[in-house]
């Protein structure tokens, strides 16, 4: 097994916070990270040795980026094909095109998970106002239609609850391919990150419960407080799901945990995620350095944390104009990104706050401990549609 030696340099496509704490991580084992992005004074790019300052589309901007750096990975998944190709003819992409054409398309996505024996949602395939109709008809009411690509954050996608909403949804969200999920009454959403070597080792964290708001992460318990039943099903799911792809890399594993205690993988996405950033307090070896090690072909050690915690986002104005509180709170890790405009639904930072391990409060605990924090977003207006975080 071929490692990166110290001093080379890994690719990273896409300029957003992902990237930019993985750089930082990369920096601490002695890499440099070379960033892509269109966007100028990226978080990413603010700690990495270099930029390829271009868009994803361009053949040259993707050429020049390449002849830069020695392994090519991703924070961001929404590459397009011929892109992809590009880059993966001209150095090692970690993890693989494939992965990623999987996580790009939900029909993709479900249709490998089911085929590898992992439980999803009942879905159908969308494409005109008949499927859909045929679609619900099978999978009944309520339903969710959402858009096959480039969703996040509940962007793309429309709740289904009688009969009269199907024309009307289908009409705003086509004619872009769709699927229809079945909704499914969670008591909880959970997520694992794994990540797998390049000798196929796999590791993976805790299981982690998430709660949204205004459909974007609010807040990480870690760990979860399911069942060892279920926790131990969520990170057998997000294994079998790490060999199943072949996986280089790392990859979040997003599940639902239904009222009966199943759980229902919702969907991967083959980076470091949003749900992990608790790592890099509660953790030896963050999902940040995990990625990096898999990426760069070096051992993975055991994905352990020594803390428990509980990670909360700052999100939009109001939360980031708490900052100087924010720093001043003992106790609070308090990370910010470099983004310059906060703006709606933009996340702009986020803090964690650590307990003794085992020690993870209750609710009440959970809120005294977030503080200042507990409910500092509440009036903030809900970020429209299409707007990029
Ligand atoms: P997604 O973009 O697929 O991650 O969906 C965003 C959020 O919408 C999820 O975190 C869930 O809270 C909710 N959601 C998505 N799909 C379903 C479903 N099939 N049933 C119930 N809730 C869902």
């Amino acid at each position: 097994m071929n490692a990166l030696p110290p001093n080379a340099v890994i690719g990273i496509v896409g300029g957003g916070q992902l990237g930019r704490m993985s750089a930082l991580a990369a920096a601490r084992l002695g890499y440099r990270c070379h960033i892509l992005t269109p966007e100028p004074d990226s978080p990413a790019a603010q700690v990495s040795a270099g930029v390829t300052l271009g868009d994803y589309e361009d053949i040259d901007a993707l050429r020049d980026f390449a002849s830069k750096v020695d392994v090519i990975t991703f924070e961001f998944e929404n590459v397009s094909a011929e892109g992809l190709d590009l880059l993966a003819a001209l150095r090692p992409v970690r993890p693989s095109p494939t992965v990623l054409r999987l996580s790009q398309d939900r029909v993709a996505e479900k249709s490998f998970l089911n085929n590898a024996g992992i439980p999803t949602a009942p879905w159908r395939e969308v494409n005109s106002l008949a499927d859909l109709e045929s679609a619900t008809a099978e999978l009944g009411l309520p339903a969710i239609l959402k858009t096959t690509r480039l969703g996040y954050d509940g962007k793309g996608q429309m709740m289904l609850r009688a009969p009269g909403d199907l024309a009307e949804a289908f009409a705003q969200l086509s004619p872009k391919p769709l699927i229809l999920e079945g909704f499914v009454d969670f008591g909880c959403e959970i997520s694992v990150i794994v990540a797998r070597g390049l000798g196929g080792e796999v590791v993976a964290f805790d299981v982690v419960e998430n709660r949204h708001r205004h459909h974007i992460l609010d807040l990480t318990l870690a760990p979860a407080r399911v069942s060892e039943l279920i926790a131990d099903a969520a990170r057998n799911l997000a294994m079998h799901v790490a060999e199943a792809m072949e996986l280089v890399g790392l990859l979040a594993v997003e599940m639902f945990v239904t009222a009966d205690g199943r759980v229902l993988v919702n969907e991967v996405a083959p980076r470091p995620h949003n749900s992990g950033h608790w790592t890099i307090d509660a953790c030896p070896v963050s999902q940040f350095e995990m990625h990096i090690r898999a990426v760069a072909g070096l051992p993975l050690p055991p994905a352990t944390r020594h803390s428990d915690a509980v990670m909360k986002n700052l999100v939009g104005e109001a939360e980031t104009a708490m900052w100087p509180e924010i720093v001043a709170t003992p106790g609070f890790c308090a990370h910010l990104y470099g983004k310059a405009e906060a703006r709606a639904g933009r996340k702009m930072g986020h803090v964690t706050r650590l307990f003794p391990r085992g020690a993870l409060p209750g609710e009440f605990g959970v809120t005294a401990a977030l503080g200042i924090l507990a409910e500092p977003g509440r009036d903030d207006p809900e970020p429209p549609h299409g707007q990029l975080s």
